[in-house]
């Protein structure tokens, strides 16, 4: 392991025990300002703190020599953890990091915060002239992506983002992101005395079981799939129950496949419940999909720095959101790249000594000129 090597997986090892679930970044968001104002860097914290609700609001980081008026890349990575990592051992085995087994290691994501503050730490050292770039470190990813989608780049004239976000190894990076939203429908019926007068019930359960057999679920076609994943509602045994609320989501990379399944899903509750009882039914995006090409000027600039980390760039499709669907939601083409932060949320959460490795090497030939 060479110094620098050393160096990041201390910052990590110091970063990774700090407690930071979502919302509650404030003791992590102050570790990482003091770091980097201790160098002399410029950190902003934005307004993000009240929009969603937290106790910290999204770090922006500058790199001595930033040009504000310029066009500039922009890396990022997430402070929160799904879960508290506070009583976090860290074991640091010969070829990889991983906790004792009582808790997550949070290497999602503070192995890409790690890895981005060290950038910013050292991004003089290395020869070579610089991108014009800044790094942000956003709150609240884990719960639904809203610092990044309370993030306001309107000053900055960003020409593409880094997402430090994805659990694949190093060289892998999601070209292709599908979309999600979410839907709810509440069937209305009518409440009665089960065994004295049932005739004068109709039953909420009864209308939502027949709606849900009338639409398909599971994987509709290769871009898209569909999911019911919570239902409730009742009171008890002896009552004809009045209100059943479904809960379920739509994906897909075609945002208009999403839009035509959620019409069909609600229009074949509507017809199925019509004359019998009622349907509330509402919808809203959790993240739009994006698709860049295989020529996009953000991914020929990663391929780029991956192959100069001496990799093999691998762009993939992916169902799931990360920030970077925020920051291709606000025209600004975004890219998440793979970090290693193996088997994320859960107990079993690792990540290899040569990714993290691996994936430094990418940021910092990322912000390489190239030559
Ligand atoms: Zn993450």
């Amino acid at each position: 392991m060479t110094s620098q090597q050393q160096e990041l997986l201390s910052l990590f090892l110091r970063l990774a025990p700090i407690d930071g679930v979502s919302h509650m970044e404030r003791a992590i968001a102050d570790e990482v300002m003091a770091i980097l104002r201790a160098a002399g860097l410029d950190v902003v914290e934005d307004q993000s703190a009240s929009v969603v609700k937290g106790n910290a609001g999204n770090l922006l980081c500058f790199p001595p020599g930033f040009r504000a008026d310029a066009p500039a890349i922009m890396l990022e990575a997430h402070l929160d953890t799904v879960q508290p990592t506070g009583s976090l051992k860290a074991i640091v085995n010969e070829d990889r990091v991983s906790s004792d087994g009582s808790t997550i290691l949070g290497a999602d994501n503070r192995m890409g915060l790690s890895i981005l503050v060290d950038l910013l730490l050292h991004s003089n050292e290395s020869p070579g002239p610089k991108k014009n770039f800044f790094v942000v470190f956003t709150v609240g990813e884990e719960t639904g992506l809203y610092g990044a989608a309370a993030l306001d780049l309107s000053k900055h004239h960003v020409t593409a983002a880094f997402v430090f976000d994805c659990s694949k190894r190093p060289g892998i990076f999601i070209r292709e992101s599908v979309g999600l939203y979410d839907f709810t429908a509440q069937f209305v019926g009518k409440a009665a005395h089960a065994g004295v007068a049932p005739e004068e019930g109709i039953s909420a359960i009864a209308l939502a079981a027949s709606a849900i057999s009338k639409i398909k679920l599971g994987r509709l076609d290769p871009e898209t799939t569909a999911n019911i994943g919570k239902i409730y509602g009742g009171e008890a045994t002896n009552i004809v129950p009045e209100r059943v609320t479904v809960e379920g989501e739509v994906r897909s990379f075609s945002p208009d496949r999403i839009r035509e399944e959620l019409r069909r899903i609600e229009q074949t509750f509507h017809t199925s419940v019509d004359g019998c009882g009622r349907l509330v039914f509402s919808a809203y995006s959790d993240f739009e999909p994006y698709v860049h090409q295989p020529d996009a000027p953000a991914v020929m600039e990663l391929e780029y720095a991956i192959r100069r980390a001496g990799l093999t760039p691998k762009p993939i499709r992916y169902m799931g959101g990360s920030d970077a669907n925020k920051y291709n939601a606000k025209g600004i083409p975004a890219v998440n790249i793979g970090i290693g932060a193996q088997k994320p949320h859960s107990v079993e959460e690792f990540f290899l000594l040569e990714d993290l490795f691996k994936t430094s090497e990418i940021a910092h030939e990322l912000i390489k000129i190239a030559q």
